[in-house]
C-alpha cells in the first residue's frame, strides 16, 4: 500500500494499517522532511473511543483532566470534557519508531498518482497495489461557505502562568470584524499556548497583526516570555455545496481519496482528528484489498460523512450569513449554555435530532427572518 501525504490522516492511516496488518509492505509518502508539518492537533476526549482512542495513545500527547473553559461576555463556564493535544514533533517522533524503516518516504514529492502506485519528482517509481491519497485539502468552486483563520503561539513564561485548565474560547474580546476569541492551553507550568482565530468571510491572514495581539492578549493576562512554537492556518468552513462533485474534482480513478482531501472533516470546527482516526481503522480492516475496493469503501463512508454533518454546515450558514461579523460570538454564546453532554456530542460529531432541536430553538441568538433564510440558503461561495 502507498499512502500518498504523511499528515495526520496519511500517518495514522499507515499506523493502524501497520499494526493490524504487520506483514503488508507500505510506503508513506510525504513531500516535506518531517510527518505532520507544523502543527498542534487537539481533541476533546470523548471524541475519540475504543480502537481510535487507542491509535492515538501511540503518540505522546498532552492530556488534561478537570475539564475545560469558555468565556463570553458575561459569563464563564467550566466544562467537564476533558482536552488532549498533539504536536506533530510528537507525531513524526513515533511514527518513526512505530513504522518499518522502508515505509519511511519523507523528503518525497509526489508528482503522478494512479490506481497502480505514485511517481515521485526524482523520477523513482514506487508500485502498489492500493493507494490512498491523503495530499492537502484544496478549496474548489463546488462548496459555499467561510474560513477559519488563526496564528498560535507557544510561549515559555518567565513566571507560573497560573491558567489552570484549557481556554477552549474566550471570545470577550474585541471581535475585529469576525467570530474572534483566543484559544489557551496551559503546556506546563510555565508554558502556555495561545491562539488568535476568527471565523472570516475572507481567508486572508495576516500573521504579524494577529501575532501582535497575541502579545496584547498575554500582556493583558500577565503572561511574559519567549515564544518557543508558532503556527498559522487558514481552514476552509464548509456550509454547503457538492460534496461529490468536490471528490470528483481531485479523484483518480481507483485510488482511495482520504483526509481533508476527502472532504472528512468537521464542517464548523474545521477539525478531522476524530474523522481520520474513524477513517484510518475503517482502511486497516480492509487494508489486504484491492486500491479500487478500498476506494470505494471511502466513497461511500465520505457521502454518509456528508449527510451526517448537513446540521453542522446549517449552522455555520447561521453563523456567517444570519449573523453580522461582530455578532457572530452570540451564536457560540448561546450554545454554551446548553447542557454539558450536549455539547459533547455536538464537538464529537454525533448530535442527536433532539440536540439539533434544542441547538436551534429558543432565544434566537441573531434576527430569526435571518436566521431562516440562512437555513434555506446556499452559503457563500467559498471561492471567490
Ligand atoms: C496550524 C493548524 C492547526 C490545526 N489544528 C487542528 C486541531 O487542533 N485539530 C484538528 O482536528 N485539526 C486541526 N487542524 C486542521 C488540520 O488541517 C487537519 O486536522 C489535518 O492536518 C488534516 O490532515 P490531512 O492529513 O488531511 O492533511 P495535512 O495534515 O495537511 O497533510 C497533507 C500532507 O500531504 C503532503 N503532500 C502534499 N502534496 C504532496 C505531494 N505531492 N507529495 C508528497 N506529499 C504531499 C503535505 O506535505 C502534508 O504533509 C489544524 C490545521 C492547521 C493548519
Amino acid at each position: 500500500m502507498v499512502i500518498a501525504g504523511g499528515g495526520l490522516a496519511g500517518g495514522l492511516i499507515a499506523l493502524a494499517v501497520h499494526r493490524a496488518q504487520p506483514r503488508l509492505s507500505l510506503a508513506l509518502v510525504e513531500a516535506g522532511e518531517t510527518f505532520g508539518g507544523n502543527h498542534r492537533w487537539s481533541w476533546f476526549e470523548g471524541d475519540l473511543a475504543g480502537e481510535a482512542a487507542t491509535l492515538l495513545g501511540c503518540f505522546a500527547h498532552t492530556s488534561w483532566s478537570g475539564g475545560h473553559a469558555v468565556r463570553f461576555p458575561g459569563f464563564e463556564r467550566r466544562l467537564a470534557a476533558d482536552y488532549r493535544s498533539l504536536a506533530s514533533r510528537d507525531f513524526d517522533a513515533a511514527l518513526r519508531r512505530l513504522l518499518p524503516q522502508e515505509a519511511i518516504r519523507t523528503g518525497s514529492r509526489i508528482s503522478a498518482i494512479d490506481a497502480g502506485g505514485v511517481t515521485l519528482e526524482s523520477g523513482e517509481r514506487i508500485a502498489a497495489r492500493s493507494v490512498i491519497d491523503c495530499r492537502d485539502f484544496s478549496p474548489s468552486h463546488h462548496l459555499r461557505g467561510g474560513w477559519q483563520v488563526f496564528a498560535g503561539q507557544a510561549i515559555r513564561c518567565t513566571a507560573p502562568h497560573g491558567l489552570a485548565a484549557p481556554l477552549i474560547m474566550d471570545a470577550d474580546l474585541p471581535q475585529h470584524g469576525a467570530y474572534r476569541f483566543v484559544y489557551a492551553l496551559p503546556l506546563s507550568e510555565t508554558e502556555v499556548f495561545v491562539e488568535d482565530t476568527y471565523y472570516a468571510d475572507s481567508p486572508v491572514l495576516d500573521r504579524a497583526l494577529l501575532e501582535d495581539r497575541i502579545a496584547a492578549y498575554c500582556a493583558a493576562q500577565g503572561w511574559a516570555g519567549e515564544v518557543v512554537e508558532r503556527e498559522a492556518g487558514v481552514l476552509s468552513v464548509v456550509t454547503g455545496g457538492d460534496a461529490a462533485a468536490h471528490r470528483a474534482l481531485f479523484a483518480t480513478p481507483g485510488v482511495a481519496l482520504a483526509g481533508g482531501r476527502g472532504l472528512f472533516t468537521h464542517p464548523l470546527t474545521s477539525y478531522t482528528l476524530p474523522f481520520a482516526a474513524e477513517t484510518a481503522l475503517a482502511i486497516a480492516r480492509v487494508a489486504t484489498l484491492e486500491g479500487p475496493e478500498i476506494a470505494a469503501m471511502l466513497d461511500t463512508r465520505a457521502a454518509e460523512h456528508w449527510r451526517a454533518t448537513g446540521f453542522y454546515r446549517d449552522l455555520g450558514r447561521m453563523l456567517f450569513q444570519a449573523a453580522e461579523p461582530e455578532q457572530r460570538w452570540r451564536i457560540f454564546a448561546h450554545f454554551y449554555r446548553l447542557p454539558d453532554p450536549l455539547i459533547a456530542r455536538f464537538y464529537a460529531g454525533r448530535a442527536t435530532a433532539l440536540d439539533k432541536l434544542r441547538v436551534l430553538t429558543g432565544k434566537p441568538p441573531v434576527p430569526i427572518g435571518r436566521a431562516v433564510s440562512a437555513l434555506l440558503g446556499k452559503g457563500a461561495p467559498l471561492v471567490q
